[in-house]
């Protein structure tokens, strides 16, 4: 089977083509991060504005690059939720007039199930994928000027160069894992004409065996089931004790912000360059800096659970940040030593963040041990922040310690991708919940993470 998968749920427009063997035929990306850089954080409206003019492009060129037609695809994957409601539209709209011309079923996927499942795809995959063609998003008015693929008449795209209706978000966080603001009910975001039933100019729906499906999955797998997985990005920190596909059991979560949000924070403060992620370019200082010259407290050492918390850390950064880069200090400074300060603090930061980080895993570890006896094998680290090498080099060394393999995705298929989307596509199809087109697909903006029930922790 072959699966386009679509994700829309932030900044970054990712579409890619993946078959249920584990190999990337084509992989486009669309990001944005010259739309929001000077916001400083993600604009809802603006996001939508340039998922909308990147979209059809977007999807054509992974096509191309995949050498595929759209009739050629077993079944298109796309993100549902969570995310901002405005952006996974686009999406999800898109996917759905795909499938509705070409009657491809429809796979709807969870953004941080996709996150932890790509860990699944074999590395061949990505040896031997093509390269992704990045493209910087597409701005309305760009395209009025240029032209695109897009199927939009040129009227429309200058009507898509609004001024944003509300104040930008004040972090990124709020944006993501505050989706209230933004969402509305689910029904409410289906675009008019999309039911549930059949429409005459639907074409006949195609079907996909899904136990054939299943065997090239289970043959390509490179994690077996149970892994014990770490979701850090821009909006979630968790770690889940992964059983199956759509069988999670959430063994911690944050208490107030994920660290991805706290280091895109830290590195606004430290007025590092936002594109394409904060983190990145607090993570290339700190190699310059002492992670002990700031001695910032770890986080939730009393707390006898697996919960994470960073506001308090990205606070006594700030107040550090505040005092040792006051004006009238950094006014006597040189150039060097004011590097080495701002290197310093955020390789203070950094390491506590990676202390509080690892300790937790460490403990999720025994717990997901009592859970699934015997079984555990493998730990798996994913999403933005797992790029960080810092973050990859202490959890290498939890796994060594507890015996465990450590699974880490490349890193460009850490960060928001169509690939993740794609791969999780097919694993929902192998287990045969695939949506006839054409499709209700309602979008859940709010989806929940916390989707199995999760057990007391052991004191
Ligand atoms: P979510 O997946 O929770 O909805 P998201 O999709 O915005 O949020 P991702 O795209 O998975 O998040 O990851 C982006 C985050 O990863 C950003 O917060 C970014 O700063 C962080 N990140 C990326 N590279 C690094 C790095 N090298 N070090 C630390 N953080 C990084
Ligand atoms: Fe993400």
């Amino acid at each position: 089977a072959v699966v386009l998968g679509i994700e829309s749920s932030c900044d970054d427009t990712g579409v890619a083509v993946v078959t249920s063997d584990g190999r990337v035929l084509g992989e486009a990306i669309a990001t944005q991060a010259d739309v929001h850089a000077q916001w400083g954080g993600v604009v809802p409206n603006l996001a939508r504005d340039a998922h909308a003019a990147a979209i059809d492009r977007t999807v054509d060129i992974a096509l191309e690059a995949a050498r595929l037609a759209p009739q050629q695809l077993s079944a298109i994957a796309v993100t549902v939720g969570p995310g901002l409601g405005l952006c996974l539209r686009v999406g999800a709209a898109k996917a759905r007039q795909l499938a509705r011309q070409y009657g491809i079923p429809l796979v709807s996927v969870h953004h941080m199930e996709a996150h932890a499942l790509v860990a699944r795809l074999p590395p061949a995959a990505a040896a031997t994928a093509p390269p992704a063609v990045r493209m910087a998003a597409i701005t309305a008015a760009a395209t009025a000027t240029h032209g695109s693929a897009s199927s939009t008449n040129s009227q429309q795209k200058q009507q898509l160069h609004i001024v944003p209706e509300q104040d930008p978000p004040k972090s990124h966080n709020q944006a993501v894992a505050n989706p209230h603001n933004i969402a509305s009910a689910a029904a409410a975001l289906l675009p008019p004409g999309c039911t549930a039933s059949p429409s005459s100019d639907t074409a006949e729906a195609k079907s996909v065996d899904a136990a054939a499906v299943l065997q090239d999955v289970g043959a390509a797998a490179a994690v077996p089931f149970p892994f014990l997985c770490l979701l850090v990005s821009g909006g979630h920190n968790l770690l889940v004790l992964v059983r199956g596909v759509g069988q999670y059991v959430q063994l911690g979560t944050t208490v107030d912000d994920a660290l991805g949000e706290a280091y895109d924070k830290v590195a606004r403060l430290l007025n590092l360059e936002l594109r394409p992620h904060g983190g990145a370019a607090l993570e290339a200082l700190a190699r310059e800096g002492d992670p002990r010259a700031f001695r910032f407290a770890v986080p939730m050492r009393k707390h006898a659970t697996c919960d994470f918390s960073f506001a308090g850390l990205k606070t006594n950064t700030r107040l550090a940040i505040e005092q040792h880069l006051a004006p009238e200090r950094t006014a006597a400074m040189s150039a060097e030593q004011l590097r080495k300060v701002k290197a310093d603090i955020a390789a203070s930061f950094q390491s506590v963040a990676v202390t509080h980080l690892t300790e937790k895993t460490r403990r999720g570890v025994a717990w997901a041990r009592e859970l699934v006896p015997e079984r555990l094998q493998h730990l798996v680290v994913a999403g933005g922040v797992a790029c960080n090498q810092v973050v990859r080099a202490s959890l290498q060394k939890i796994a060594e310690d507890e015996g465990l393999a450590l699974v880490l995705p490349p890193p460009r298929w850490c960060t928001d991708n169509g690939v993740m989307v794609a791969w999780t596509g097919i694993e929902r199809l192998a287990r045969g919940w695939a949506e006839p087109p054409p499709p209700p697909l309602p979008l859940m903006p709010a989806l929940p993470t916390n989707v199995t029930n999760r057990p007391q922790h052991p004191v």
